[in-house]
């Protein structure tokens, strides 16, 4: 078990001392984080599998080089090096951490032949740890089931063939693409914490025909047993979106003991939805009114219960959303439709309807900000190799973990505050900046020797 238990100080006043101070609480917030919520997680690297004859750095270290490439929002392997290369960079990671940052190659040689599954456990051991901790305790839905979005999200594109267990595809003008993509299961809170909780990489098996290709539907039973696996007993309510109202899925959750709400569109379900057409005048109704300083907005819902489908009684719940915009008198209109198994009474609808709504947040705080804000989880941090492909995304899944819990800490949310223009993405950059360019005084006391 690691403990960093030295505060640093700083060698000579910065020229720009806020920005060093910034750059200075975001790294305090990073090892606290580690601290307090995945202690051990540096042993844990040094028991995954090594394959290496010659071992230069150890598996901790190694990983660490990955985690911190991504916990850093270096963008690319190639940046990483750059800083790594800087003598004041490698020695504050050294002091402040107590790790040799290896070069980028180091780490991407054992990640090539390191299996997947080694990660995906290593980060379920970790959101266990997290769930123990109670910190998700509060956001369960009905105080009892934790909200897991289930979405597929791109991870590379190629336009020849990349390796054997690319997917392909050819547009109308005979343009054939190859590429990956990943089905996610994301714990998501109200917050805009976006956790993830298992993935599964939707991939060909080699030699399999065009037409018998892997996708998102059967992924999802294959990720549904990964969630099982690791987290048998954890009360989970499924989120999903359109692709996913149908048997197979019912019954998966049903098996498992989990809720569900899943967006119904129109075109789902028809048998489904014909019963309600008849029943919607019976359906019960709530109406909630929330006005800002800005619009008033008006909130609509509709539910009935026991409406049958294919053998199974399922609830209904429609929200309809009008917002008026008070500057300029134009309305805003949405609908939100649900399916669940959840039984609907007037106590329990408005959780239920909204919980559902917060399915958008995997794309949101999860893809979104892992694509866009510094993750750059597009990027192929390993050209070649699919296995390596797959374990810098399950990296890059710790890493955001640690870092949105950096986020949400009150002191970072203090300088969000006090200046406005000021990004979670430009509070990254100093940090750096200050890694790079502030030499730490006092040698950090490590009681962890890696290796
Ligand atoms: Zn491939």
């Amino acid at each position: 078990m690691l403990f960093f238990q030295k505060v640093f100080t700083l060698r000579e006043p910065c020229k720009n001392t806020t920005a060093a101070e910034k750059g200075k609480i975001i790294l305090s917030q990073i090892r606290k984080v580690i601290n307090t919520h995945f202690p051990g997680i540096f042993t844990k690297f040094n028991c995954l599998t090594d394959s290496r004859k010659r071992r230069e750095y150890s598996m901790a270290e190694l990983i660490t080089g990955a985690l911190f490439m991504f916990i850093f929002k270096e963008t690319s392997r190639n940046s990483y090096n750059n800083d790594r290369r800087e003598e004041c960079f490698r020695n504050n990671f050294l002091k402040h951490f107590g790790f040799n940052l290896p070069h980028g190659d180091a780490f991407d040689e054992v990640l090539c032949k390191l299996n997947p599954d080694e990660i995906e456990s290593l980060k379920a051991t970790l959101v266990s740890g997290l769930i123990e901790q109670k910190i998700l305790r509060k956001f369960r839905f009905l105080g009892k089931f934790y909200l897991v979005a289930v979405d597929a999200t791109g991870m590379a594109t190629f336009n020849k063939k990349h390796c054997d267990h690319c997917l392909t595809k050819t547009s109308k003008n005979g343009l054939t693409t190859w590429f990956h993509y990943v089905l996610e299961a994301k714990i998501v809170t109200s917050t805009g914490l976006c956790i993830s909780l298992a993935s599964e990489f939707i991939e060909n098996t080699p030699g399999i025909d065009f037409e018998k290709q892997d996708c998102e539907q059967k992924a999802f039973a294959r990720l549904a047993l990964k969630i099982k696996k690791h987290f048998p007993r954890l009360p989970i309510c499924i989120l999903a979106d359109g692709l996913y109202p149908n048997n197979t899925v019912f019954d998966i959750c049903s098996k498992n003991g989990w809720s569900f709400i899943i967006t119904l569109k129109d075109g789902n379900l028809k048998t489904f939805q014909t019963e309600v057409g008849l029943l919607k005048e019976t359906a019960k109704q709530q109406i909630v009114y929330q006005a800002s300083k800005y619009t008033r907005t008006t909130l609509e819902y509709a539910y009935l219960n026991e409406i049958e489908y294919s053998g199974h009684y399922y609830s209904w719940v429609e929200c309809k959303e009008s917002i008026l915009y008070t500057n300029d008198n134009h309305f805003d209109i949405q609908r939100f439709v649900y399916i669940t198994n959840i039984h609907l009474t007037n106590k329990n609808v408005l959780e239920t309807a909204n919980s559902g709504r917060l399915r958008w947040k995997i794309e949101n705080e999860g893809f979104n900000s892992q694509k866009n804000l510094g993750y750059n989880l597009e990027h192929k941090y390993s050209r070649d190799s699919f296995t390596a492909m797959q374990n810098y995304y399950l990296i890059l899944q710790i890493a955001h973990m640690i870092n949105q819990l950096v986020e949400h800490k009150k002191e970072v949310i203090q300088i969000i505050r006090e200046h406005s223009k000021q990004t979670i993405v430009d509070l990254w950059k100093k940090l750096i900046g200050f890694l790079t360019m502030v030499p730490f005084h006092d040698p950090i006391n490590v009681p962890y020797q890696p290796g």
